[in-house]
């Protein structure tokens, strides 16, 4: 009997359209565009009634995607139970990424990287806020009317230090969101020693997730009216970039003494910083500052390193529409986008998983090293 397998996305976070299944096991899909936007790469959905079926899905766009580097050397990610992720064998041949895998069980989920749902986003707010000393601040509505939920950790004063750390401008790069889990895991964390001296010299205003609306949609790179959010820092607008409009203005009322903007870069094989090299007011101080982040974090952990990264940006060359430029130019502070894999890190690859979930949370932890290394300098 053909029972055609069910190909199916209209889940937060999916996407994938169907172009043609033609016999059990082999499809042919594509990519859906963001919303009003050219960009295209993330996708996320679920195959069904395919127990023991050796499949062959045919992403045939993939060459016409944002990015088609990122596909070389590329494995996608895998889960039964949308907890335990796991890579399956795929290739590209230049113009089609196909994915080549039998499942064990009856439905199965495949995305470009383990998506972090708004509900495991909600269920991660809701925990933080268990902690006494954790403060939520309802900082105003997305386009499409989801909250934009920011946690302050600690009171300020006392010459505390102001850390802000946001996640998931793009909301494809779902790992910003893992690692920005692990961090605060950690920070909240009563006996690490580590969180408990930051806790006592800062206080830390955490936004996970800056693009609610472009992660339920399924989108890569932009929000529900196609804005780029880190494209918007010099003139967001309420109509087109609300999300970074209240971001910023908060940031004006608190200051920033260090600022991490968590991201992910479909090529690199790296764990890498972009600093605000570049910008008109760069300083030796800014400089020297992020040179100790760096190494501290090398230390703290072996997936990071620094030989591999961006291009510096000549002086004065900077784009100064990015949450890392316009923070160092306006605070004169420490402010850095964390670029993690899609793939994997190149150094030490893990074969099972890639670069995954507890990856991304365990460097979450590392930065908490770093920052402890350079607290006394931010100001
Ligand atoms: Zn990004």
């Amino acid at each position: 009997m053909f029972a055609p397998m069910k190909v199916s996305s209209h889940f937060d976070g999916g996407n994938i359209e169907i172009v043609d299944i033609t016999r059990p096991g082999d499809a042919h899909l594509q990519i859906r565009r963001d919303s009003h936007s050219e960009f295209l790469q993330w996708f996320n959905f679920r195959v069904s009634e395919v127990r023991d079926l050796a499949l062959t899905l045919h992403i045939d766009n993939a060459g016409e995607t944002s990015y088609p580097p990122g596909w070389k050397g590329y494995r996608a990610v895998a889960t039964y139970d949308r907890q335990h992720f796991f890579r399956v064998p795929t290739d590209y041949d230049g113009k089609r990424l196909t994915i080549r895998h039998t499942p064990t069980r009856d439905s199965v989920y495949y995305s470009y990287f383990a998506p972090y749902s708004h509900e495991r986003h909600q269920d991660l707010i809701a925990r933080c806020l268990a902690s006494a000393d954790v403060h939520h601040a309802l900082l105003g509505h997305t386009l499409d009317g989801r909250d934009m939920d920011l946690l302050t950790i600690g009171t300020p004063g006392d010459g505390r230090r102001v850390c802000w750390v946001i996640a998931r401008q793009h909301p494809g790069e779902t790992m910003a969101e893992w690692l920005v889990e692990g961090l605060l895991a950690r920070l909240l964390d009563p006996e690490d020693p580590v969180a408990r001296e930051l806790r006592r010299q800062a206080v830390f205003h955490v936004v996970p997730n800056m693009n609610p609306d472009g992660s339920f949609r399924g989108n890569l790179r932009v929000n529900a009216a196609g804005a780029n959010l880190n494209r918007e820092w010099q003139s967001p607008t309420r109509e087109r970039s609300p999300e970074v409009l209240l971001v910023r203005q908060r940031m004006e009322q608190t200051g920033v003494d260090y600022c991490l903007d968590v991201h992910g870069d479909e090529a690199l094989p790296y764990n890498f910083i972009a600093g605000p090299d570049g910008i008109p007011s760069f300083t030796k101080r800014q400089e020297a500052l992020q040179a100790a982040y760096e190494q501290a974090l090398v230390r703290a952990s072996p997936d990071f390193q620094t030989k591999y990264g961006y291009d510096p940006t000549p002086p004065g060359q900077a784009n100064m529409t990015m949450c890392t430029t316009w923070c160092a130019e306006r605070f004169d502070c420490l402010a850095m986008t964390l670029e993690q894999p899609f793939k994997d890190t190149a150094d030490s690859p893990n074969e099972a998983v890639g670069w995954s979930p507890e990856r991304c949370r365990q460097l979450g932890r590392a930065n908490l090293d770093a920052l402890l290394a350079v607290i006394h300098d931010l100001r």
